[in-house]
């Protein structure tokens, strides 16, 4: 397919008053309260985000039984369904450019759009540890989030992986739980500082300083990690705390402003550095990775986008 390169050659189709990038929970809320306002809304999406694994959310309101998260964006999509100025192309963006006043050209798959506002919400790389299969255990015996997955593993053996005070920090806070909790610091470093390695020790959690060779385990429940060294622990649950990667490519191509820990910076209405670009989801900062503030943000981006569409005579300001 030809490179569309200038705006004036895109037909009609190839025009939308906002790109959303991402259709994980932020990207699909955001592409919600934009179709009730009536924009028009190209959503892209890859399918490879954190919404995408195996997990239930059991602490997102209104499912008593939980959702699996793969539902919850079928159950998005269908919502979106009923409004025809919402279409969606499941391409990866490789770069966004332009600013507010000409607007803004999406590249992706060849193609250019263009768009008047963009929605960025690309989420996170988790860094989970890698073995033959894992990712049939994420989501299902292999977390990262006490809030989203502790409940369920009271009373259970969980090893917590990493090498940091925040995998011991994590440890710490699962112990309230389970009394079975051993760390593995899967690394060659070991940063855990004096003061969290007592509380560790006080508390009786063990630290194993080894890497991951294998795990044993079917149908995504794991039984067992294999070390390097050659230890075989049992477990119910691992709790991977090895960090994560804002997914910031296409934020960083516009010259969005990061913070210091490489997500995006936004104000409390989502607004970024750039006019006319928003940002919701994982992708905002580092700490309430959830469904919930995800949606929220993904609103409120989209309430601010809106906006920004009105013609100025409309504008309060
Ligand atoms: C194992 C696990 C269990 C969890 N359990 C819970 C829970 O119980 N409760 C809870 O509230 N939260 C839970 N979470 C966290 C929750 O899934 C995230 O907070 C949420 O998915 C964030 O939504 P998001 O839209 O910001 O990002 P994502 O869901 O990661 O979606 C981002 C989307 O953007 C797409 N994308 C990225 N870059 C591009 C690009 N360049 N072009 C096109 N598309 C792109 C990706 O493919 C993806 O589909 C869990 C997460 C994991 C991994």
């Amino acid at each position: 397919m030809a490179v569309a390169t200038d705006v004036d050659d895109l037909d009609d189709l190839d025009r939308t008053d906002v790109a959303v990038v991402g259709g994980g929970p932020a990207g699909l809320s955001a592409a919600l309260q934009l179709a009730r306002y009536g924009r028009r809304v190209l959503v892209f999406d890859t399918g490879r985000g954190r919404s995408t694994h195996h997990q239930t959310n059991r602490n997102y309101l209104g499912f008593p039984d939980g959702i699996a998260t793969t539902d919850l964006r079928d159950l998005g999509r269908r919502q979106l369904a009923h409004y025809p100025h919402v279409s969606f192309a499941s391409h990866c963006v490789t770069g966004v450019l332009g600013d507010a006043r000409r607007g803004f050209t999406v590249q992706a798959q060849g193609h250019v759009w263009w768009a008047r506002t963009v929605v960025l919400a690309t989420g996170v790389l988790d860094h989970f540890p890698h073995f033959p299969d894992w990712t049939t255990y994420v989501g299902r015996s292999m977390f990262w989030c006490i809030a989203c997955d502790g409940y369920e593993n009271r009373g259970r053996r969980i090893l917590v992986v990493g090498h940091t005070d925040a995998a011991a920090g994590e440890a710490m806070q699962l112990h309230s739980l389970t009394e079975r909790v051993r760390l593995l610091t899967n690394s060659r470093r070991d940063d855990i500082s004096p003061r969290y390695r007592r509380r560790l020790a006080a508390a009786g959690v063990p630290i194993v300083h080894d890497r991951i060779k294998a795990a044993e385990g079917t149908d995504g429940r794991l039984s067992a990690i294999v070390t390097r060294r050659g230890e075989r622990i049992p477990l119910d649950s691992l709790f991977s705390i090895q960090g994560a990667t804002p997914e910031t490519a296409v934020a960083r191509g516009l010259g969005v402003r990061l913070n210091a820990q490489g997500y995006v910076e936004v104000d409390m209405e989502q607004c970024t550095s750039v006019p006319g670009v928003y940002a919701a989801g994982d992708i905002t900062a580092p700490h309430s990775h959830q469904v919930s503030a995800a949606v929220q943000e993904g609103a409120q981006a989209a309430s601010a986008a809106n906006y920004f569409l009105y013609p100025p005579e409309l504008k309060a300001d």
